[in-house]
């Protein structure tokens, strides 16, 4: 990898910004002082430093967002606003991607990485990751569609969605319910709960596998996973 690449991608400033700390003989790579910006450098063996201090390199990110509605997981969209849009330069230069969609009025946990293998774990249908929503109804969730969950029920394709489990918090003209489904069909909360008569009016995903969104993150807000958070998930 190019030096002032390396430099850039870690927050040291914008291409041009991190040539000049170069020039000015502030970036030493294994103790030796670097003049040429395109030095050429192994960041997992070589160790850089500037002013001294050594650059913790990391291959990859991982934040966490509590998804806004009205936002797109995408990495570009010709008509609205990407989750992508909201998180700032210093992510941006990893080229990060939302592992798994959310609906535009969907909120809550979205996982947004660099790491295409970690997402591919998360988001495969064949890991059976288990992924919990809560969700606000209109109309009464009861115990048949407890047990019609549990069996698989039958979508307006026809489709028979895999065992899920239904958690009843609040019964009434509106319900509230917690949903965990293991996989990701599009729209599969909403036409779960439209398969059992009622509607969804609100949908906030809260868990995916191991990982649970942070209470103290407010919607829009984001903050990057744990080490152990990133292990945990592997
Ligand atoms: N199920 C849905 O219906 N929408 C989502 O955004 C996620 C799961």
């Amino acid at each position: 990898m190019r030096l002032d690449k390396l430099l850039a991608n870690m927050g040291y400033g914008s291409r041009k910004d991190v040539k000049a700390l170069i020039k000015k003989k502030q970036v030493t790579v294994n103790g030796e002082i670097v003049k040429n910006t395109a030095f050429q450098l192994d960041p997992e063996k070589d160790t850089t430093a500037v002013h001294g201090e050594v650059v913790e390199y990391r291959k990859h990110i991982y934040v966490m967002m509590n998804k806004p509605q009205g936002y797109v997981s995408a990495t570009v969209d010709d008509r609205d606003r990407t989750v992508i849009d909201l998180l700032p330069s210093k992510y941006q230069v990893f080229n990060p991607f939302p592992a798994g969609r959310l609906d535009k009025d969907t909120e809550g946990l979205l996982l947004i990485t660099s790491d295409g293998e970690l997402a591919h774990q998360l988001t495969s249908p064949r890991k059976d990751i288990e992924k919990t929503y809560y969700a606000k109804v209109r109309g009464r969730m009861t115990e048949e569609d407890k047990q019609s969950f549990t069996d698989g029920i039958v979508l307006d394709d026809g489709y028979q969605a895999k065992p899920a489990v239904l958690t009843i918090m609040q019964r009434g003209e509106l319900s509230e319910v917690e949903i965990t489904v293991t996989e990701g069909k599009y729209h599969q909360v909403k036409r779960m709960v439209e398969a059992a008569g009622k509607k969804v009016i609100f949908l906030k995903r809260i868990r995916m596998g191991t990982l649970t969104l942070d209470s103290a993150l407010q919607t829009g807000e984001y903050r990057e996973l744990t080490v152990s958070e990133v292990e945990m998930l592997q």
